[in-house]
């Protein structure tokens, strides 16, 4: 109930508004988003690196609705790979596809795309493209399966709240395609998704026992320490390395965990988002902790 308030409300033009410049928001926000500009994300990268981790940056935007906005976005992302070459980071690149312009047209926004996998390449990094809401999901699937028929740099996420979800890593794993798999951020019916916690939990499980065994390097993007156990589990159960997959979460939640699993020596890589409109992204966080809303909501109500 709680999740499907905030989920709505990061659609409400006016509620955006008003976080978005709010100081107490704006602050609140700052814990999950590196800041505004490319430079700030640089050094959340540069401080991840230095704690033994890995980063992935991204830009943050989506839904774009003119071409300008979306040759836009591609610049930041073709931008963000020489810097990441120039500080010599380890960090590679994640991005949305409808921030280069999926809801305008599929063939356009395919091309920024193939550019920006082709920078990826020329630096030996990787673009991972995040998954959003289920329309657009076999879209996602579709385009970077066509993409990486051309050049492998590019991989994509699976959500297990999806029932449609074991199909997908199948028919992903049968292309040789590198996955993240998280359980999922989006408002969703129970046409599409599994609506109990305890089967999103199990699918996620299932799933990633699926592509732990699967012999190609993917990312386990969770925070939730049963899903983690889960996984250290069966990976020495099967004797797969800890070199062989990481363990991704997000900027500013369970920092204590992200240094404890590096303490015990598996791969960990830390999502970085930074850029002006964080706004949707900071909803989604804060619908998957409820302990914010009251605070948000007791402000937002008083303005
Ligand atoms: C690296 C990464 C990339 C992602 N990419 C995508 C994507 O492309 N598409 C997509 O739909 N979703 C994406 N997500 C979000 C994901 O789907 C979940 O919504 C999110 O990770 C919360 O699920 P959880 O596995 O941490 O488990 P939960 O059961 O939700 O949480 C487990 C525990 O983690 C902590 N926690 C989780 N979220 C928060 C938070 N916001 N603030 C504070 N503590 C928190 C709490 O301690 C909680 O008890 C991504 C997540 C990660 C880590």
């Amino acid at each position: 109930m709680l999740r499907s308030t905030l989920l709505k409300l990061s659609e409400s033009k006016g509620f955006a508004n008003w976080v978005t410049t709010n100081g107490t928001t704006r602050r609140m926000a700052r814990r999950f988003v590196a800041g505004e500009t490319l430079d700030e994300a640089i050094a959340a990268a540069r401080q991840c690196n230095d704690a033994g981790m890995h980063a992935s940056l991204d830009y943050l935007g989506e839904n774009v609705a003119t071409i300008s906005d979306a040759q836009h976005s591609r610049d930041a992302y073709l931008e963000i790979f020489e810097c990441i070459a120039e500080e010599r980071l380890h960090a590679n690149v994640s991005g949305k596809l409808t921030q280069l312009g999926l809801d305008i047209n599929i063939e356009f926004c395919e091309g920024l795309a193939r550019s920006i996998v082709e920078r990826a390449a020329s630096f030996d990094n990787f673009l991972r493209i995040d998954m959003e809401g289920s329309a657009y999901t076999q879209r996602t699937i579709d385009l970077v399966k066509r993409v990486r028929a051309r050049n492998p740099a590019i991989g994509t996420v699976i959500q297990s709240y999806l029932y449609r979800s074991e199909k997908d890593v199948t028919d992903l794993l049968a292309v040789g395609c590198r996955i993240r798999l998280c359980k999922g951020a989006y408002k969703e019916t129970v046409d599409v998704a599994y609506p109990r916690k305890v089967d999103v939990d199990a699918n996620f499980v299932h799933l990633m026992k699926m592509l732990l065994s699967s012999g190609f390097y993917h990312g386990i993007a969770t925070h939730d320490p049963r899903m983690i156990a889960a996984t250290i589990r069966h990976a020495a159960a099967q004797q797969i390395s800890k070199d062989d997959f990481e363990f991704q979460m997000l900027y500013g939640v369970r920092t204590d965990l992200q240094r404890r699993l590096v303490n015990d020596g598996y791969r960990v890589r830390i999502y970085i988002p930074f850029g002006r409109d964080w706004f949707p992204y900071f909803m989604r966080r804060l619908a998957e902790r409820p302990a914010n809303l009251g605070f948000l909501l007791r402000n937002f109500f008083r303005k």
